[in-house]
């Protein structure tokens, strides 16, 4: 069968994706590997009539909406390998199987590099977290430590203070505040501290003190990490797709990308990360493959 369209990754962009493809008579192959970024976390918030979801029944209720359709074929696989060729695409799946599409989507989203300190896994996602947008709200009668050992610090403390005054950052050890930086947050009393981190110490997912190499313990049982992000699949960069400069793909508002016939939408190529603009994404990107079958074949 040669699919009209193939969405590679299901999380609310590829969802949202292959709904909207599905209801514009196409039809779809949605492929997924069942391992979402925000796997990590209990809930999830800002998405409306969702607020407080549990990720996992996030994605059940969207597959209960796609499986209206007969037009979708999803299959939980990873895909390993894209090759273009004159007008049609091969997806090849860690099963060994081969699919053959015209277009496709790419909403394989990113994924986090957490910094290398020990106890950091068992926290993220449950008191530790990344975006104040989405977790603040949660946070904001909790005392907060941020750990800040890369990307804007300063700025990261003044969003956060939105949220909750009462923080404490630990660069662990790097230098990621400028002198004038520090006066500032000194003038606030927001304390900073340089030194380098041992672990952080919990319970069930509940930090409970930061220790420091030299001896020296913080208490705190909540707080926000800066992170590295990543390209989840590496297709872009093997497709040599553009890039812009935030390091996600390169698209028009419709998803397009600079090769006809691969679009791509959500975390993975613009942003701010969070479920309903990568929902929104998805839905544009697919309002974008339709519209370019109606041109080419009207
Ligand atoms: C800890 C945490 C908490 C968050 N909390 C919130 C929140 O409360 N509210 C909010 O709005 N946002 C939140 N976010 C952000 C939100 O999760 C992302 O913005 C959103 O998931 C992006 O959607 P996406 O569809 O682009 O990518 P994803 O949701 O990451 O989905 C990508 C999908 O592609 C699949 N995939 C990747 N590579 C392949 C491959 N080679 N083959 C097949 N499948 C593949 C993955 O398995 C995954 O299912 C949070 C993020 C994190 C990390």
């Amino acid at each position: 069968m040669l699919y009209d369209c193939a969405v590679i990754g299901g999380g609310p962009a590829g969802l949202n994706a292959s709904l909207v493809l599905a209801r514009g008579k196409k039809t779809v192959l949605l492929l997924d590997d069942g391992t979402p970024r925000n796997a990590v976390t209990q809930e999830s918030h800002n998405f409306i009539t969702r607020d407080g979801i549990q990720p996992a029944d996030f994605r059940k209720a969207a597959h209960a909406d796609l499986n209206k359709y007969d037009a979708i074929s999803y299959q939980k696989k990873r895909v390993n390998d894209i090759i273009p060729s004159e007008d049609v695409f091969s997806i090849r799946t860690n099963d060994d199987q081969e699919y053959r599409v015209k277009t496709m989507i790419l909403a394989t989203g990113l994924k986090d590099v957490l910094p290398d300190i020990e106890g950091i896994h068992d926290v993220y996602g449950t008191s530790l977290f990344a975006c104040p947008f989405c977790d603040g709200w949660e946070l904001k009668d909790t005392p907060l430590v941020y750990i800040a050992e890369r990307g804007p610090v300063f700025h990261g403390v003044k969003m956060f203070s939105n949220w909750n005054k009462d923080i404490v950052v630990c660069t662990n050890g790097k230098e990621t505040l400028s002198t004038e930086e520090k006066e500032i947050l000194a003038q606030k009393q927001i304390q900073v501290l340089e030194d380098e981190i041992l672990r952080l110490q919990s319970e069930n997912g509940q930090l409970k003190k930061i220790q420091f190499k030299n001896g020296k313990e913080l208490e705190r049982e909540a707080g926000f990490v800066s992170y590295d992000m990543q390209q989840a699949a590496p297709f872009a960069e093997r497709l040599g797709l553009e890039m812009n400069e935030m390091g996600g793909i390169q698209t028009d508002s419709y998803g397009r990308t600079s090769i006809k016939g691969i679009y791509a939408a959500g975390d993975n190529a613009s942003g701010p990360p969070q479920l309903i603009i990568a929902a929104s994404e998805g839905n544009k990107a697919a309002i974008g493959v339709i519209s370019d079958f109606v041109e080419d074949s009207f």
